[in-house]
């Protein structure tokens, strides 16, 4: 699926691969196909913030990858979150969220859609009877990420769907570290699953992108508002997307397998403290990944023992393979101290109200060998 689905088997130009269509508008031959076009709604392409033929054949992949209707792209991630929730909200609406949500899609809620009159209630990550008090005539949304970073705690999909459907109210869960090669939030009852492209569906550190999959009804909404905002992705992208998901199986089977064999070592060795890892048995949601997930991912938090922020970033500086980056997902592998990185903007106690610690470390394993980085890391913890 992630080869040839959503594609046309013969393509433009009787090319193997989808064309680039580098335009910004699309042409009538004359008035007469313009109101044929308008008329008879007819399938093709008028201005390119309401389409692209790349950006279709993308989109159609990534629905049969996830086994929904409708997938919209966008330009980022978060410009999928901030473009679908207000799509789908209005003033007087209430979100429920788990705490441990991607930090951009909380402060957006709180910040954003505060300004506009929406509630953001915040429940601590997988505490779904806090989740289902905190529901009220006026929630439109829950919604949470899974697995959640940096402490990939893992929702229990099926429960957190029939939490929504028992109250009907509409679920959202951002799987952007799980894939669909490691988890099926539709299948689980799931309302909408987003992903940000940018992390393991592109896969190259290349390139921004988002999306969302849903119903066709429920997507239809959202496609029109894209078309209004104007958050779509450029042209490249949506070639460079279709590329990398090409690959997207067999890169997740080596992410999958370096995480896993990269939580083992750390876990065993003297001066690690502790590992977040969903594959690990000592992780506190390892009996709900292995309900809900097929591999666990490349991504893995661990803490070093007895080290302030200083004697923490010594470890990362004496790391040679992996990259002192944001972001995860890629080829590369990436390493970053959360308290420096991405929380960076928030005072100690702040970080601390989030779990975040001083002496804390997230890596993205990418697709090089398993014994190189584990190499790499003894020699970085032995410095
Ligand atoms: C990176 C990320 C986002 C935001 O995506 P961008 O493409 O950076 O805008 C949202 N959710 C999760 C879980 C992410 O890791």
């Amino acid at each position: 699926m992630a080869v040839h689905g959503g594609e046309d088997r013969q393509k433009p130009g009787n090319s193997i691969t989808d064309p680039i269509f580098c335009t910004a508008t699309y042409t009538f031959a004359d008035s007469q196909s313009l109101i044929d076009f308008v008329q008879q709604k007819q399938p093709r392409e008028e201005y390119a913030r309401y389409g692209n033929p790349t950006e279709r054949v993308a989109e159609r992949k990534m629905a049969a990858l996830e086994g929904g209707e409708s997938a919209v792209l966008f330009c980022s991630g978060m410009a999928a979150v901030a473009n679908f929730l207000l799509a789908k909200l209005r003033s007087g609406d209430e979100v429920v969220l788990f705490d441990e949500c991607y930090h951009r899609t909380r402060q957006f809620c709180v910040q954003e859609l505060g300004k506009f009159g929406v509630r953001t209630h915040q429940i601590p990550a997988c505490d779904y009877e806090r989740m289902e008090a905190a529901i009220g005539p006026n929630t439109k949304l829950l919604i949470s990420e899974s697995p959640t970073n940096p402490h990939l705690s893992v929702v229990d999909l099926e429960r957190f769907a029939a939490l929504g459907k028992k109250h009907g109210v509409e679920t959202l869960i951002d799987a952007t570290l799980a894939t669909p090669c490691n988890a099926r939030p539709l299948e689980a009852g799931i309302d909408y699953v987003l992903h940000s492209c940018t992390k393991y569906l592109a896969g190259h550190n290349d390139m921004l992108g988002g999306v969302i999959i849903g119903s066709e009804e429920k997507m239809e909404p959202v496609r029109k508002s894209r078309g209004l905002l104007g958050t779509v992705n450029a042209p490249h992208n949506f070639y460079l997307l279709l590329r990398g998901l090409k690959t997207l199986e067999l890169r997740m089977q080596r992410h999958n397998e370096n995480g896993l064999a990269v939580a083992q070592f750390l876990e065993s060795h003297p001066r690690i403290e502790k590992v977040y890892y969903p594959g690990l048995p000592s992780h506190a949601y390892y009996e709900v990944a292995k309900k809900t997930m097929r591999g666990f991912g490349g991504l893995l938090t661990f803490v070093v023992k007895d080290a302030d922020w200083r004697r923490t970033a010594d470890v990362v500086d004496a790391v040679r393979l992996p990259r002192i980056a944001p972001s995860l997902g890629g080829v590369e592998s990436i390493i970053e101290q959360p308290c420096l990185m991405s929380y960076h903007d928030y005072t100690k106690p702040q970080r601390e109200a989030v779990g975040i610690l001083d002496n804390m470390i997230r890596l993205s394993c990418g697709i090089e060998n398993a014994e190189d980085l584990i190499a790499d890391l003894a020699q970085a913890l032995e410095a």
